[in-house]
């Protein structure tokens, strides 16, 4: 990348789908910060416009497990966007590095709570963020979630497309989606449900290579059960994210209002 004034350049820690990521510093602070920039020349419409959205969207967002906004500019036709940087890297990496070693319940809770912090903090203002997945939930060196890479995140009502497109990484697809409904909140929820699947048995809920592998999968329906070092809350929470029709799907809120949940948020807060 060609340096901006003002920002020393650490290294590069990640290709996205649309630049690079840096580890940045600004001149004088020993502060890390992330910089995603995006070359705008070699971009389709839609991929310049994901580029300005994503920009819009964290810049207007504030929430202790939301990557935080730090910045933007334009230089040329490359898009840079500056944000906390998230030292304990993604969720995903994360699952990897335990080889089969489950996490421990009352961490997977503690994560869970803040990340349903931050959706129901996104649904509030009727924003969906459409690719919540294990790779888009950062950590910090603390320990601490921050949901990050709002790519394709949309406000809903700001645009006429109203989210009906086919969006996010298949893995996570709703099956609303597949019925052609709009992308809502409750898809997100669904999402969610698949990284909680993730987080207590370390595998993909619907393990599928394309989409009609993974809309035969998720028709059957069928869910491996979890582990039995878990509680019957835990075990039932996963079934009732993953709930099919999304009217019977929890919402972000009522998550978090759960008699299990309350209680595990009144160990850790
Ligand atoms: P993409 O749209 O390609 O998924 P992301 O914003 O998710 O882009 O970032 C791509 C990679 O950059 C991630 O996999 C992660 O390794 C790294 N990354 C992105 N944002 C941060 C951050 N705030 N802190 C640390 N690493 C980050
Ligand atoms: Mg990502």
């Amino acid at each position: 990348m060609t340096t901006v004034e003002g920002i020393e350049v650490v290294r590069e820690i990640g290709r996205g789908n649309y630049g690079s990521v840096w580890l940045v510093r600004q001149s004088g602070s020993c502060r890390n910060l992330v910089l995603k920039c995006v070359d705008l020349t070699h971009c389709s419409a839609a991929e310049v416009e994901a580029a300005r959205q994503e920009v819009r969207i964290l810049a207007g967002l504030r929430h202790p497990n939301i990557v935080s906004y730090k910045g933007s500019f334009e230089v040329g036709r490359r898009l840079n966007l500056l944000m906390g940087y998230c030292a304990g890297g993604d969720m995903a990496s994360l699952i990897k590095r335990q080889r089969g070693h489950l996490f421990p319940e009352v961490k997977i809770v503690r994560w869970l709570i803040q990340i349903t912090m931050a959706l129901q903090y996104l649904h509030n203002r009727r924003i969906l963020h459409r690719d919540l997945k294990t790779r888009n939930i950062f950590l910090t060196r603390s320990g601490l979630i921050k949901l990050g890479d709002f790519g394709i995140a949309r406000i809903l009502g700001s645009s006429h497309d109203m989210a009906t497109t086919l969006v996010g990484t298949p893995y996570y697809m709703s099956p609303e989606l597949f019925a052609g409904l709009p992308y809502n909140h409750k898809s997100d929820v669904w999402a969610l449900g698949c990284c909680l699947y993730e987080l207590t048995t370390l595998k993909h809920a619907f393990p599928a290579r394309d989409i009609p592998g993974l809309i035969s999968k998720i028709s059957k329906g069928k869910i491996v059960g979890l582990d039995e070092q878990y509680s019957d809350d835990l075990r039932h929470l996963v079934l009732s994210l993953m709930t099919r029709s999304p009217e019977h799907r929890l919402s972000a809120s009522q998550i978090l209002r759960l008699p299990y949940i309350r209680q595990h948020m009144s160990l850790f807060l």
